[in-house]
């Protein structure tokens, strides 16, 4: 299928319906899946590169596993900045009330306990940072400014990557901007989508992550910034088909295993996908792209895999932390990925990498209050026992939960849940 090129943001008027957008992926489905049974499956040649044939034949004929988790928006309100400052304030003895832009510490602990042995489980974990780090005075809604210490605890939370192309990136400027690329560079975690400059994203994007030996290109775009400027020299990854398609060619150019592109996109607070979320993931796989798992709506919406488990599409995976109550707001899930890549008996034959496993896991964010009044925001598993629970807690699990499972009972394909 052909497409014309050219942004996908001048597109938004396409005259698509929901329905023709569904049949033309399952089409794209089909033809994939068509064309693997002629080929068997995904296969690519082995680099000539001797460095790469070297590292590559250690592997013999043993196949290699990475196991990945997808997690959505980490998100940052001013109640939770508070929250955190009180738990901070709790351990240092001060009295400061002032949680903007208080000298406490800000106090994390409790919000990733309950997830953070799973997400570590993971060999790599990848989740979208959706605050800057400005520095004070912190601010959550409707421009999020965070404590330097929530970046500390997503990386002690286990994620490994983090993704920063998304609409609130430029809340605080260039100059949180760039400070929050700083914060992560010093603390070593990587990131993609966002760049002081274009030589930067230059040498650096497309992400590729090797390990256990197989390679995966990360894409990371966004559908806007909230109509802030991004300002000189600063580079915001967006959703721009010229763009991808460039970045496409040179991702394909660095012989990777796997591509998968995690967009932001798509309408808030809608529980299944929109046309245009469907046209852009089409035109995604059908340009190379292997799977597409998204964020940004701050409710789950379903994943579909298609049948022959080449092409996972995960349209949104929710809030992974907020202080959102709305309806489906406060949960979503992750996604787990096992990519298995085996390599021919015979020297530098081919070497096919499958995704042999994925599943989901349900979670939703509890917001306890302690004898002082004081809230917390705590991630939990979505069976987590009621003993454990509050009576409100328990009615509000129990709304999210059955509304996610139905949610992925009508409309998910293909993938099932992971208990946990
Ligand atoms: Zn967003």
């Amino acid at each position: 299928m052909r497409h014309s090129i050219h942004r996908f943001s001048d597109r938004s008027g396409y005259p698509l319906q929901w329905q023709t957008m569904k049949l033309c992926v399952l089409a794209l489905l089909f033809v994939a899946h068509t064309s693997c049974q002629a080929n068997g499956k995904r296969t690519q040649q082995e680099p000539a590169d001797s460095t790469l044939n070297a590292q590559h034949s250690s592997l013999n004929s043993q196949p290699s596993t990475l196991n990945l988790i997808i997690a959505g928006d980490l998100m940052q309100h001013g109640p939770q900045i508070k929250a955190a400052f009180e738990r901070g304030q709790n351990q240092a003895r001060l009295n400061t009330t002032d949680y903007k832009t208080g000298n406490g510490t800000y106090n994390y602990d409790e919000c990733f306990a309950s997830v953070k042995d799973e997400i570590e489980r993971a060999d790599v974990a990848i989740a979208n940072f959706e605050v800057t780090l400005g520095g004070k005075p912190y601010t959550g809604y409707p421009q999020f400014r965070a404590p330097d210490e929530y970046l500390q605890a997503c990386i002690d939370a286990g994620f490994d990557i983090l993704l920063t192309a998304n609409n609130h990136c430029v809340d605080s400027r260039r100059k949180g901007l760039e400070r929050t690329i700083a914060m992560m560079d010093s603390l070593g975690v990587p990131h993609l989508g966002t760049y002081i400059n274009s030589n930067v994203r230059e040498d650096t994007y497309p992400f590729l992550l090797e390990k256990n030996g197989i390679r995966v290109v990360l894409l990371n775009f966004t559908y806007g910034t909230n109509g802030l400027p991004v300002e000189e020299p600063n580079v915001v990854n967006l959703i721009d088909t010229v763009q991808i398609r460039a970045d496409l060619e040179k991702a394909k150019a660095m012989q990777p295993d796997v591509i998968i592109a995690l967009p932001h996109w798509g309408i808030e607070y809608q529980q299944l996908p929109s046309p245009q979320q469907r046209e852009l993931a089409h035109w995604l796989i059908s340009n190379g792209v292997d799977h597409v798992i998204g964020g940004h709506p701050h409710v789950a919406q379903p994943l579909e895999l298609s049948p022959d488990s080449l092409h996972l599409v995960a349209w949104s995976m929710g809030n992974v932390i907020s202080n959102q109550s709305k309806p489906n707001t406060y949960g979503g899930y992750m996604v787990k990925m096992e990519l298995t890549k085996k390599q021919s008996a015979q020297q530098g034959g081919h070497a096919d990498t499958k995704l042999t496993d994925c599943s989901y896991m349900l979670y939703w964010v509890s917001r306890p209050s302690d004898s002082n009044n004081r809230h917390n925001y705590r991630i939990l598993p979505i069976d987590v026992p009621d003993s454990v629970l509050t009576g409100m807690e328990q009615k509000n699990r129990h709304a999210i939960r059955a509304s996610m499972r139905r949610l992925m009972e009508r409309h998910g394909q293909g993938v099932k849940e992971y208990l946990w």
